[in-house]
């Protein structure tokens, strides 16, 4: 007994959801020198500008703008299709037996269809099984980042926060996911609506049952002191 409480296991691998190279995976370079990497996103976006008609090598509000597009994009925006998961430590339960939820959890994302930003919140619950495992909360947050950092649809967004929770959660009774977004492509371009949310939810386990009550509690949850974000 006295083995399993000092247990701590890692889990940073595995977790990938799509084929690597695609928007919301990790980039087939991502084990190249980043200045590279930036140096040629650079290039490439400066032939972008050239071809829309823009003189920004002689603009000075422009001229660096395409190292800066490019240093966001690999930095920040796509940041995590080039580094991997930080590593998740998790920890006995210890008897806890009860739902386990982060609220609000901000996240920034970026749509892969039109490369307009995503932001709003994610939830994110789950329930430890017997003899389960429980993570650091702040490990939620490293994982909503993770797959946040890229190119991304929500729906798969939120399945792949759900996957990676799922598997570092480890003996869960149940994992939830709500991801609830506002889509600059849809409030810049287009249609061109400004304060529509989309929410979407991916749940699992004792969650997927609509009469169950730590679904209830976990959406009674999620109302309550939310920031003003509404589900
Ligand atoms: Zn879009």
């Amino acid at each position: 007994m006295e083995e399993t409480r000092n247990t701590r296991r890692k889990f940073h691998t595995d977790i990938e959801c799509v084929p690597e190279g695609h928007a919301n995976g990790k980039a087939t370079n991502a084990n190249q020198d980043k200045k590279i990497i930036i140096k040629n996103a650079a290039d490439a976006f400066g032939r972008f500008l050239d071809a829309l008609g823009c003189n920004w090598r002689d603009d000075p509000n422009s001229m660096e703008t395409p190292t800066r597009v490019a240093k966001a994009y690999v930095n920040d925006l796509w940041k995590g299709r080039f580094e991997n998961l930080p590593d998740i430590t998790s920890f006995p339960s210890d008897g806890y037996d009860g739902i386990v939820i982060e609220r609000n959890i901000p996240i920034t994302s970026m749509c892969s269809h039109h490369h307009q930003t995503i932001s709003g919140v994610v939830h994110v619950g789950y329930i430890v099984g017997e003899g389960g495992h429980v993570i650091g909360l702040s490990k939620l947050n490293r994982i909503v980042e993770h797959f946040g950092r890229r190119g991304a649809i929500q729906e798969q967004l939120t399945s792949a926060i759900h996957q990676a929770t799922d598997k570092v959660c480890e003996n869960n009774m149940g994992v939830i996911v709500t991801v609830v977004a506002t889509h600059n492509c849809v409030s810049c371009r287009g249609v061109k609506h400004r304060g529509a949310s989309m929410v979407t939810t991916k749940a699992s386990g004792v969650f997927r049952d609509n009469g169950n009550d730590a679904r209830k509690e976990y959406f009674d949850s999620i109302k309550i002191n939310n920031g003003g974000h509404q589900i």
